[in-house]
């Protein structure tokens, strides 16, 4: 039988063709094996592009990912091996699609990313979302030690061990928003490796608009699609990808898929940036880099 597909999350208000479905992938994170279902299925959005996970994973598997685990006390994230990357890796793309993701790990990188964004001054307020070790605000606060940091997560893991955090704020954007918004207006929210997780991205994007300063960017990078993915690709490419995390990662956005989200809360996609199967994208409130 045929399984119903829940509704492309990008696209909510929008009529859309019948989405298509790519095939099942099964549970492949042991901590979550026996707690809900064993496959779930993987569709695509002919509207926005965006492939998506169907059924969402019930709450007990949600909890049981991120409440009742640790994520950060791994070999990649701890010792020799990460204060080796923080010194060598030079390529943001790169370092996006590194893992685990190290974008938010060197102050060389950030330096050039702040240099790249449209803000012609310091950046002087920080949002992690999502944030785990809160690696963006330690490079924002090591580059501008004036820089207000804020970081959210939901797991209170490395709350800790962030000293470069000035305001760490334990559980989800939604629950928390009032306190986080009493902080607010960002020139930089960071969400690295976190849209994929979420259960409604446009929502999240949507705080995320109103938290953003006028003139701020909001900075995203996930994974995409594995490397050399055609729509008539076999479900395999999916199953042997090192990014496939089932049932962890939600969604998989492209450009356009991108673009939908963006629009949807109220945001414009001002830089994409793709590298093999993950991307780097850059949201703002205007169209165009020149109005700043
Ligand atoms: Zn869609």
């Amino acid at each position: 039988m045929v399984p119903i597909p829940r509704q492309c999350p990008n696209c909510v208000g929008h009529a859309t063709a019948r989405v298509e479905r790519l095939g099942a992938l099964e549970v492949l994170l042991q901590h979550v094996r026996g707690i809900g279902p064993d496959c779930y299925d993987l569709f695509r959005c002919p509207g926005c592009e965006l492939i998506y996970l169907s059924p969402l994973p019930p709450q007990e598997v949600l909890d049981a990912l991120y409440i009742h685990s640790s994520q950060f006390d791994c070999p990649e994230y701890q010792g020799d091996q990460a204060v080796h990357v923080l010194r060598n890796h030079r390529l943001w793309l790169d370092a996006v699609r590194a893992r685990p993701p190290l974008c938010h790990m060197s102050n060389r990188w950030v330096r050039a990313f702040l240099r790249r964004l449209p803000i012609r001054r310091k950046v002087r307020s920080v949002l992690e979302v999502g944030s785990g070790l809160s690696w963006m605000c330690r490079a924002a606060k090591s580059v501008n030690p004036e820089t207000i940091t804020v970081a959210q997560d939901i797991s209170s893991e490395a709350s800790a061990s962030c000293p470069w955090v000035d305001h760490f704020v334990i559980g989800s954007l939604d629950f928390r928003y009032e306190e986080i918004r009493s902080l607010a207006p960002f020139q930089l929210i960071s969400m690295s490796h976190v849209i994929e997780h979420l259960l409604d991205p446009v929502h999240v994007l949507r705080m995320c608009s109103n938290l953003l300063h006028s003139k701020g960017v909001l900075f995203i990078s996930a994974p995409s699609r594995p490397e050399g993915w055609t729509v008539s690709s076999s479900i395999e490419i999916w199953r042997n990808w090192e990014l496939n995390q089932n049932p962890a990662h939600l969604q998989y956005f492209n450009k356009r898929s991108m673009e939908r989200c963006a629009r949807q809360s109220g945001l414009w996609l001002l830089n994409y940036e793709a590298n093999q199967d993950a991307f780097i994208a850059w949201l703002g409130h205007v169209p165009r880099f020149r109005l700043w």
